[in-house]
Formats: structure tokens, sequence, C-alpha cells
């Protein structure tokens, strides 16, 4: 039997109708090639940011539940759209919702998680010769309400939908070229990635490379899933995600990544005693907020209370501070929050075996006059959150001091000007 392959298109690769017809042509050649084809959509161009947008211009902390109903649209209208051209150009399609395609998931709407996917329908569907169109980003709960999987959740769905009907490979085909040793939008000579270990995209992408969402990547290498990401506009190989034992190259840093989307939390008396922090900690995990750094300072005398500071996704702020209020008021514990801080993070697996990484990422950031506000490690990783005005800088500035952009730099193939945001 021939093999199965998922493809996955993001919001720029099917942004207007021009674009849905080439995704359409492209999922047709593999077809024509004898495989199995299942796509994954996401949203056109910025649907998503409006969708968001509209719905708080109706209600400043919209019901989360609500808020899936709404952003789940932006996928199915891809999805519908591209079966269209699809069926014009000869071939069958049939686009299904995330619910109709099998996708079980928690109840935290907004970022739900996949439990289960349940792909008979797609099975079928594929051995009745159809190319199945799956909105990306979506699922349904074990309460039967529509949910979504979190800012690039369609990634997740790809990967999901891929381990489910056992694909070969899932090919995430978006706006630049492949993983690259940077942001290429903020260091345009940043080097593509011909491959990329799970334990190196792993941290990319929990400290801000958006280019694979965090739990696309978890997946696979949980189900063994092969990730090649790939240019939407061109046929060149892209990155392949692959085992730790198959990586050849082990420089000593890899990538450097960085976020702009951070919160500082700075909590001010807090009782200097045993349990405060597990309660603080547990008030957050139970309103679902994902806390990053964490750094607590000693009280400066006897009976003093201590400062603990910690990072949250700005989006999380709100969350965060309704969920503290109730427990810093019984404890008399101030509540202060920086919007605008960003982090800047060294990636490379060849850190775990060479000392002095830190030390240069602190000097060429001292060097470049940028703060370091806060720090965390991993033995593979180095972050240090900075003002967010400083994060390009301080992302050009450790690129060229790790001499990242190497000779077989690729420049994404597709001018920024096209799609510059
Ligand atoms: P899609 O809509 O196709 O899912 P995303 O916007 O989610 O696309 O992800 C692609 C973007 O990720 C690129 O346009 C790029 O700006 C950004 N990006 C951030 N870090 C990296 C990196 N290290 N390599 C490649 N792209 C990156
Ligand atoms: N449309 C969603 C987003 O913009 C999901 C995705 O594109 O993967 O985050
Ligand atoms: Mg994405």
């Amino acid at each position: 039997m021939s093999g199965t392959v998922v493809m996955k298109f993001g919001g720029t690769s099917v942004a207007d109708a021009e674009r849905i017809k080439r995704a359409a042509r492209r999922i047709v050649a593999k077809r024509e090639e004898g495989l199995r084809v299942v796509a994954v959509l996401s949203a056109r161009g910025k649907t998503t940011d409006e969708l968001i947008s509209w719905a708080q211009e109706i209600s400043p902390h919209p019901d989360p539940r609500e808020m899936d109903m709404l952003l789940s649209t932006g996928e199915r209208q891809s999805c519908a759209l591209c079966a269209m051209a699809i069926n014009d150009l000869g071939h069958r399609a049939i686009s299904l919702t995330g619910s109709q395609a099998g996708i079980v998931t928690d109840t935290s709407h907004t970022k739900a998680r996949i439990l289960e996917v349940r792909a008979d329908r797609i099975r079928e569907a594929l051995d009745d010769g159809r190319i199945v169109l799956v909105a990306g980003f979506q699922g349904v709960s074990t309460a039967k309400d529509v949910t979504t999987l979190g800012r690039g959740g369609s990634d997740t769905t790809a990967v999901a939908l891929a381990a489910a009907i056992d694909a070969d490979e899932c090919e995430i085909y978006t706006d630049v070229s492949g993983v690259f040793s940077a942001d290429p939008r903020i260091v345009p000579d940043a080097r593509k990635l011909p491959m990329v270990s799970f334990e190196e995209m792993l941290e990319m992408s929990a400290s801000g490379a958006g280019v694979l969402q965090l739990r696309s990547v978890e997946y696979a290498r949980n189900h063994g899933v092969r990730i090649h990401c790939r240019s939407s506009f061109d046929d060149a190989p892209g990155t392949v995600v692959v085992g730790e034992d198959v990586t050849v190259e082990n420089p000593l840093i890899t990538a450097v990544t960085h976020s702009t989307g951070e919160a500082r939390v700075t909590l001010t008396g807090v009782p200097d005693t045993p349990g405060v922090a597990g309660r603080l900690a547990t008030v957050l995990a139970e309103a679902n907020v994902n806390v990053d750094m964490i750094v607590q300072n000693e009280p400066v005398s006897e009976g003093a209370g201590a400062d603990m500071s910690f990072t949250v996704p700005r989006d999380d702020l709100h969350t965060a501070r309704t969920a503290l209020e109730p427990l810093a008021a019984e404890l008399g514990i101030g509540v202060h929050a920086d919007e605008s801080m960003g982090k800047v993070s060294v990636v490379g697996a060849g850190m775990k075996t060479h000392p002095g990484v830190a030390a240069k990422v602190f000097t060429v950031l001292g060097e470049a006059g940028i703060n370091i506000e806060m720090i965390s490690t991993s033995p593979i990783r180095i972050s240090c959150v900075v003002p967010g005005d400083k994060v390009p800088e301080a992302v050009r500035a450790l690129h060229s001091a790790f001499e990242l952009s190497g000779p077989d730099t690729i420049r994404p193939e597709q001018p920024f000007g096209e799609f510059a945001s």
C-alpha cells in the first residue's frame, strides 16, 4: 500500500485565494505521486488575531469557552475553501473540523491538550480515495465543547494526526524555509539548520522559536513522528527534526531564540515561612498559568518579607493577577507587574560539555549595554530576561558573538517584503 503524509500549511501560506490555490496544487501533486494525503490548515493570514480583537471589542475578558467557538472558525474557513480548490483540480476532497476529525482534548479552553485522536473518519475518507483537510488548532473536549490548542496549535494538530494515522512524515509548510539559527526576521543572515535534534528543538520552541509550537515537538518526540519544516513557496528541503542519535554536528551553540511576550510579576513582603511559595505556585497552577523564571530574594532583615519575581506569558498576566489576589490579600503581599519584558536564549547541546557559555552570554549583553533582569538555565540553554525593546539588539549581538551565520547561510527564499508584519 502507498504511504501516507500529513501536510500542514500555516496562516501566511493560505492568506489569500491565490495562496490557497497554490497549497491545493501542492496537496494534489502529492496525491498524484500516489500518497494518501491529510492536510492541516491554519486560519488565513491574520484571521486569528482579528477574531481575538473582535472579542476584545465586545468584552475585556471574554469567556474562554465562547472564545474557542469564535477562534475555531478561522481554520474551518481555510479548509472549506481549499477543499473547493482541490475539487476544481479534479480530485475529491473533504474538509473536517477538529471535532469531526476525532481530536479529543481536555477542557482547558484556549490552550487545550490533545488526549486522544479517534481517526476512523479520516481513515475511511482516505480509503475512499479522498484528500482529507482538517481544520488545525482545535478539537472537542471531554465535556463536548469546542476547544483550541493555543497559538500555533495547528502544528500540534498535524503531528497528532500523523501519529494517529501512522504517516511517514509530517510536513510543516511555512513562510520561512526551515528552522534557522535565529529568527530570520531579526537576523537576516541566520543559517538554515538542515537537521535539529528533538532535545534542541524543544528548548528552542519553549524559549520562543514559534516556527514549531512546543507541544508539536513534544508530541512528535513521544510518538516518533518525523517532522520536516519547509517553505510553502519552493521545493527546497527544509529542516528535519531528528533523534539525538542522528545529529552529526554538535556545535557549541545551535541557535539564539527570543520572545517579546513576557510579563514579570513581582511579589513584595512575601512571608518568609515554609509553605508560602507552594501556596502561591499552586494558585497559579490551578489557574493554568505557565510560570517561567522564578527568582526569590531573602528578606533584608529578620521579620521583613521576601521579594519574589517570576515571568509569565503576557497574555496570562490578567489571569495570574486574578488568581493571586485573594492569597496576596490574606498574606499581606504586594503584587506588581511589568508588562514589557523580553527574553533572549542561547540553545546548544554542545553546552553540556563546554563551560564558559554563560560567561560569554553575560559579557556580550553587558558590552551591548543591555541589562539582564533575570536568568535561568537548563543543561543546554541559557536564558536572560531583558527589557522588551532591547530584544532584537540582544539577539543580533549573541548570534554574531557565537558566529552562527556560517558559510552555508541560506536566506529565506521569500523576500520578507511580501509578508513583513
Ligand atoms: P505559520 O503561520 O506557518 O505557522 P509562524 O508564524 O507560526 O508560521 O512561524 C514561522 C515564523 O517563525 C517565521 O516567519 C519566523 O519569523 C519565526 N521564527 C522564529 N524563530 C525562528 C527560527 N529560529 N527559525 C525559523 N523561523 C523562526
Ligand atoms: N491560527 C492559530 C494561530 O494563529 C493556530 C495556528 O496558526 O497554528 O495561532
Ligand atoms: Mg505557526
